[in-house]
C-alpha cells in the first residue's frame, strides 16, 4: 500500500500522498465515476459530485497526449490548477475557478477527493491509448487500413446520403524497395514516415491520411470533387518530389504515383477502391512520378494526347 502510494502524485503546489487520500466517504464519487471511460464525462461528474463541497463556477481539463480540452461554466478570477499523473503517466491537468479564493481548507479537501479521480482517469488513458494503437500506424502515425476499412464504408454512405462528393487517393513510392536496397530498412522506415508527414502537410486536417500496406498509402477526401481531388493529388506529388531525406551522411530524393477516383453513381465500395488503385498502376506504367485520373473522360484525353 504504502509503494503504490509513494507513485501516486497529484502535483501542485503541494505533494501529496494517497493514503493521506484514501476515504471510504469518498466512495459515493468513486462509484460514479466507475460509469465511464470517457475523459470529458468523468470530468463533468467529479465536478458535480464535488460542487457542494468545493463550490467552483468553472473547470477546464487538458490532456496534451489526446489532444483534449474541456471546458464547462463560468470563468472567473480565483482558479486552483493540478497536473495529474499516476505512476509516471501523465493524467491530464485539471483547473477550477470561481470568483472567491480557495482556502487552504479547500485545498486539502479538492486533494483528497481528486484521488477518486486518478484510477479513473488512468483507466480512461489506458482504454483511449489501446483505441489509438488498434487504429493508428504506429511507424507513420497515420490511421492503418482497419481503419479505413470503417471510413470508407462510413464516408460513402455519407456521400450518398447528402449527395456530396467523395474522392480518393492511391499514393505509392516510386522504387522503394531501392532505398531499402541501397540504404537499409531502417533508412526506409523514415522515407515512409516522412513521406507520410509531408503527405499529412498538404492536406486540410480533416482530411484522412492511412497507410494501406507498405509503401502505400490513401487519402480520403470528403466533400471534394475530381477536379479538387486532383489538384490535392499533384499537390502531394509536388511537395514529395521537392523534399530531400537527409540519412547519416546521404541526401535521397524520392517521388510518388497516384491515382485519383470520385465516387460514382453506381460504385461499390470494391470498385471505388480499385478505380483509385488502377489509376495509380496507370501513373506507374506512364512512367511514375505523376497522378492519373480514373474519371474516363480524363483518361480519353491522357490516350489521345499520349
Ligand atoms: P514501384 O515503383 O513499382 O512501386 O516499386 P517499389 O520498389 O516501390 O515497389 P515494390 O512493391 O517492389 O516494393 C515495395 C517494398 O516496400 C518491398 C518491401 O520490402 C518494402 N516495405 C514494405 N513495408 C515496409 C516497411 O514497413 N518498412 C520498410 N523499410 N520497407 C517496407
Ligand atoms: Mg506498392
Ligand atoms: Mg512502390
Amino acid at each position: 500500500m504504502t509503494k503504490k502510494a509513494a507513485s501516486l502524485a497529484i502535483i501542485s503546489n503541494n505533494t501529496f500522498e494517497a493514503t493521506k487520500a484514501v476515504n471510504l466517504h469518498q466512495y459515493d464519487i468513486s462509484s460514479a465515476l466507475q460509469t465511464t471511460l470517457e475523459f470529458n464525462e468523468l470530468i463533468a461528474i467529479f465536478s458535480g459530485k464535488i460542487a457542494d463541497k468545493i463550490p467552483h463556477s468553472a473547470y477546464i481539463y487538458a490532456n496534451a497526449e489526446f489532444g483534449l480540452e474541456v471546458k464547462s461554466g463560468v470563468f472567473t478570477r480565483h482558479s486552483c490548477n493540478y497536473a495529474l499523473k499516476v505512476e509516471q503517466q501523465q493524467l491530464g491537468e485539471l483547473k477550477l475557478m470561481r470568483n472567491y479564493r480557495f482556502s487552504e481548507a479547500d485545498l486539502q479537501l479538492l486533494e483528497t477527493l481528486l484521488c477518486c479521480l486518478i484510477y479513473p482517469l488512468k483507466n480512461a488513458t489506458l482504454f483511449h491509448q489501446a483505441l489509438k494503437m488498434a487504429y493508428i500506424d504506429p511507424l507513420t502515425q497515420t490511421n492503418n487500413r482497419a481503419s479505413f476499412n470503417d471510413s470508407i464504408k462510413r464516408e460513402i454512405s455519407l456521400a450518398n446520403r447528402n449527395a456530396k462528393s467523395l474522392s480518393l487517393i492511391f499514393f505509392d513510392i516510386d522504387h522503394f524497395k531501392v532505398i531499402n536496397d541501397t540504404y537499409g530498412h531502417h533508412c526506409g522506415d523514415v522515407t515512409l514516415a516522412s513521406s507520410a508527414k509531408w503527405i499529412k502537410e498538404s492536406l486540410r486536417a480533416s482530411d484522412l491520411v492511412y497507410r494501406y500496406g507498405g509503401e502505400e498509402f490513401v487519402i480520403l477526401l470528403s466533400d471534394t470533387n475530381a477536379i479538387v481531388a486532383e489538384m490535392l493529388a499533384e499537390r502531394i506529388r509536388s511537395s514529395i518530389e521537392s523534399h530531400t531525406i537527409a540519412y547519416g551522411m546521404e541526401t535521397i530524393k524520392i517521388t510518388a504515383s497516384l491515382g485519383v477516383s470520385t465516387l460514382q453513381a453506381g460504385d461499390t465500395l470494391e470498385s471505388f477502391v480499385k478505380k483509385a488503385d488502377d489509376a495509380m498502376y496507370k501513373a506507374k506504367n506512364n512512367g511514375r512520378n505523376q497522378v492519373a485520373l480514373a474519371s474516363s473522360r480524363i483518361q480519353e484525353r491522357q490516350r489521345l494526347s499520349l
